[in-house]
């Protein structure tokens, strides 16, 4: 079959690969209709450079059909569609039953000191071969596939694999309530998703933080007040403004470490990923050399009491975090992977019957054949062509 492989930094292409087929009982193998190109997938492409090898096969969004399944796989059959959950969990173990399904202890990656396997997501997450595929092995089948309701374009559910539980999850876990103020910094496709979500659960106002004009727009559009980075000199005061001087009660950091408005970090990770992968990963470890700016923006955005939600991905180990800051303001601080299958039941229902209370059917702005995602790589990236999510068809 055909997938998407990593080369080398920055170099992704289309390869020839062995079919994968059911090794275990709990595994199921799925054709995929489409797979989509996550702000993660580019941490992979560059800043993650050093955990990857030569024809590791990414993605981690996708949806399609069941081909086959193993025996002890029954709540879905061949030719069932499903949505893939991006972490792989077994549904039993005490963190799953916690719906802390990011950490599930059957499929924990021990030997990295990390929590469940990931598809698509380095050696760090179990070297799972990814989404971005023709057909894609998915273990502990019988939990994490989600069947869906009805015959809704690919689209509506795909995001149910990850932004959409990801902007849920975040949100939830900043507080948001009827008549909070939420902050969204960041407003990709994980940020647009949020600024929904919270809109969704009542929020009295909700501010929405980018340089990108087309995204800045697309929020605005959807009744978020919108601060651009590149005209608003500083960020947080603007919140203030926004928040009768207070600052957000909930603010969601979905950026993560590749965040704009850093240059000395920035060159330091074009560094790192550039040097040998062993002293380079001790780099990305040890050194904390990850862009904080979005981070920074979020904490001081927050009010005094707030909440920060942190669901950008940050991969350093030392980072010099304003603690005095995040002290003296009494702030609760909330992260981690999102806990895909603990929200897509509910998620999944407010899909049901063509329903959109979340604009998942304009957020793609790109569909392609997989045979483009190289290119569709680095334009996703550099933010071109009004790009905001892309999606792959796997079949040409
Ligand atoms: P993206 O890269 O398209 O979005 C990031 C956005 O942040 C961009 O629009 C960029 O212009 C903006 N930005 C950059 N620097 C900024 C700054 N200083 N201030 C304000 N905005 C800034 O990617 P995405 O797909 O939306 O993902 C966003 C983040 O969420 C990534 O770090 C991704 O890895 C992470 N993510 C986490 C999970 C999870 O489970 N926690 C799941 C999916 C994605
Ligand atoms: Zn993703
Ligand atoms: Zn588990």
């Amino acid at each position: 079959m055909r997938a998407l492989t990593w080369q080398k930094k920055g170099e992704v292409a289309i390869e020839e690969v062995a079919d994968p087929v059911v090794e275990h009982p709990t595994d199921a193998v799925v054709r995929l209709t489409s797979t989509a190109l996550c702000g993660s997938d580019l941490h992979l492409y560059t800043v993650l450079a050093p955990y990857l090898s030569k024809g590791d096969i990414l993605g981690h969004e996708g949806l399609g059909v069941v081909e086959s399944v193993g025996d002890a796989v029954s709540h879905v059959a061949p030719g069932d569609r499903v949505v893939i959950p991006f972490n792989i969990s077994c549904g039993t173990c005490r963190m799953c039953r916690a719906g802390l399904q990011s950490q599930c202890e059957t499929t924990q990656v021990t030997a990295e000191g990390k929590g469940a396997a990931l598809f698509g997501y380095t050696r760090l997450y179990g070297a799972v071969p990814g989404c971005q595929a023709e057909r894609v092995r998915v273990p502990h089948a019988d939990y994490g596939l989600v069947k869906l309701a009805d015959d809704a374009p690919d689209e509506h559910y795909l995001y149910l694999s990850d932004i959409l539980p990801t902007a849920w999850q975040a949100v939830q876990y900043a507080g948001i309530e009827p008549g909070s103020t939420a902050a969204i910094i960041g407003l990709g496709p994980v940020g647009q998703l949020a600024a929904a979500c919270a809109q969704h659960l009542g929020a009295g106002k909700v501010i929405g933080v980018d340089l990108v004009p087309e995204r800045l727009a697309r929020a605005a559009a959807r009744g978020v007040h919108t601060i651009d980075v590149n005209q608003v000199k500083d960020v947080a005061s603007a919140v203030h403004d926004l928040t009768d001087g207070r600052g957000a009660d909930g603010v969601v950091d979905a950026v993560g470490m590749e965040a704009h408005g850093n240059p000395i970090a920035h060159a330091a990770i074009s560094a790192t990923s550039s040097m040998p992968a062993p002293l380079a990963r001790a780099a990305t470890e040890r050194f904390g050399i990850d862009r904080l700016s979005a981070l920074h923006t979020a904490i001081a955005s927050t009010r005094r009491g707030g909440t920060v939600s942190i669901s950008g991905v940050y991969g350093g180990m030392a980072d010099p975090m304003p603690m005095m800051q995040m002290f003296d303001k009494q702030l609760t601080v909330r992260m981690g992977q999102a806990n895909v299958r603990r929200w897509t039941d509910e998620l999944h229902g407010l899909l049901a019957n063509g329903a959109d209370p979340f604009g998942v059917d304009d957020l793609r702005t790109h569909r392609l054949p997989l045979s483009e995602a190289p290119a569709a790589y680095e334009m996703f990236q550099k933010k071109q062509d009004g790009c905001i999510k892309v999606v792959f068809d796997p079949t040409s």
